[in-house]
């Protein structure tokens, strides 16, 4: 089949290039005409694990290419996906804005007579479906078209296994010709398909992202009582998730949840509920606990070093989460900030994010050191943080790191550590929400 996404970003690209990859014919659209040269000349702009060579392959196979037209885009597609940001505006409600304009754009350039199935796949709130159904008809009367919502549930870090073998699909779908094309499309997966109507499709995804949310916070606020009580949140963790009813996934403890979809998915799915009439309270007490976890975490290392003024701290992790560049709200870089700001000499080492980071002025690299490998950032430092769990940081020569640091001391934000590995080591090691272990 033929279609076309507008936005090519880490859910745009990622998904057009999984497409490709199955047979389909995809035109990658972006109005950032750096991103669309950078593709056009083989570069990808963001990483993830798998998407380089899945992108120049079926380039080179002629399944693939990009464009800043969208009425290029439009004219040789039977499905138009979108797939532009949704950020949350000061009050947590979504910016809907990239997506009303897209609405227009399409509008613009439908031709009477071509039908075409226009898809929404950015995380939107319930009923949007409805708007750019009926922006389109405003700007365009004569279109022959139906509005889908397609919800994307890719992590970033592992999105093309997750797109190549979703657990799901879910079409949200009022029009059976809509929905039959959705399913040719989707078949060379081989997953299983939800269809429902609209709205229910634009609120699982809310409902899906706040709920994970949920099982961070839970577990988080379970690990401030087992570090009040000297329990060790791993065991409970395992003896929680062993039921099937409840499951492992999402019970880590640590310094809280960030990145783009989460903390902006849970309050915008606040917003919604409030402005629907049914406040949804449960979700304020999720952002409370996960905006309690860093000041948590850093009461711990002024604790042990007392002042943090000049002394020097390694951090290891400044992405959200590992295997991806994405930076954005990462609360690894929240920690590097607020360390900065309580004068600390701070040295930091990511394997994929702290170019973005610096271009992105979310860290100002005059303040924080950032160094070309781990072993450099903890070179004579007092303290270690492990802010991001990467396994280059599992898999590193921890004897070598002790010997390198002026003391000992490591803070473990996510809990990547043995401890007892690391008491044996010789390392004065404080995990989250487990005992401290002294050698
Ligand atoms: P992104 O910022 O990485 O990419 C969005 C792209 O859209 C950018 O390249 C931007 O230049 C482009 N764009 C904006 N306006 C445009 C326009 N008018 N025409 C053409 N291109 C335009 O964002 P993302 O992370 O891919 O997220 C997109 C949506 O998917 C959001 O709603 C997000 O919540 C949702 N989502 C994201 C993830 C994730 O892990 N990143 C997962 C599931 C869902």
């Amino acid at each position: 089949m033929d279609l076309c996404i507008i936005g090519s970003g880490y859910v745009g690209l990622v998904s057009g290039a999984c497409f490709a990859e199955v047979g389909h014919h995809v035109i990658c659209v972006d109005n950032d005409q750096r991103k669309v040269d950078m593709l056009q000349a083989g570069k990808i702009p963001i990483y993830e694990p798998g998407l380089e060579e899945l992108v120049h392959r079926n380039v080179a196979a002629k399944r693939l290419r990009f464009t800043n037209s969208i009425q290029d885009g439009v004219d040789h597609s039977q499905v138009v996906f979108i797939a532009v940001p949704t950020p949350p505006q000061t009050d947590g409600s979504v910016d809907l804005t990239y997506i009303e304009r897209v609405a227009r754009e399409i509008a613009g350039v439908l031709r009477k007579g071509e039908y075409r199935v226009v898809v929404d796949k950015s995380t939107v709130p319930v009923k949007t479906g409805e708007k750019v159904e009926a922006t389109i008809k405003r700007y365009n009367r004569e279109a022959s078209f139906d509005v889908v919502s397609n919800p994307e549930f890719l992590r970033e870090g592992c999105a093309v296994p997750d797109l190549m073998k979703p657990d799901r699909i879910v079409i949200g779908s009022s029009s059976q010709q809509a929905t039959d094309l959705m399913k040719r499309l989707y078949e060379p997966f081989k997953a299983p398909i939800l269809v429902t109507d609209v709205n229910s499709a634009e609120l699982i995804k809310h409902a899906a992202n706040s709920f994970l949310s949920l099982k961070i916070s839970y577990i988080n606020a379970v690990a401030a009582i087992c570090e009040a009580s000297g329990a060790d949140v791993e065991m409970v963790a395992d003896g929680i998730g062993m039921d099937k009813r409840i499951g492992r996934n999402f019970l880590n403890a640590g310094i809280g949840y960030g990145g783009s979809c989460f903390p902006k998915d849970v309050k915008a799915f606040i917003a919604i509920a409030r402005q629907l009439g049914t406040p949804f309270s449960l979700l304020e007490e999720v952002e409370r606990i996960n905006a309690h976890q860093l000041p948590r975490f850093i009461d711990k290392i002024r604790e042990s070093l007392w002042v943090l003024k000049d002394k020097k701290i390694a951090v290891w992790g400044m992405t959200f989460k590992p295997d991806t560049d994405d930076v954005r709200n990462s609360v690894a870089i929240d920690l590097i900030n607020k360390l900065v700001a309580e004068g600390a000499q701070v040295t930091a080492y990511d394997p994929k994010g702290a170019e973005k980071a610096v271009e992105w002025n979310l860290v100002d690299p005059k303040k924080v050191r950032i160094t070309a490998t781990p072993l450099e950032a903890v070179e004579g430092a007092e303290a270690l943080v492990l802010a991001t769990e990467w396994k280059e940081f599992a898999n590193q020569d921890l004897e070598k790191v002790r010997s390198v640091m002026h003391t000992p001391l490591v803070f473990d934000g996510r809990n990547l550590f043995d401890p007892d590995t690391m008491r044996q080591l010789g390392f004065t090691y404080c995990p989250v929400g487990r005992p401290n272990v002294k050698p």
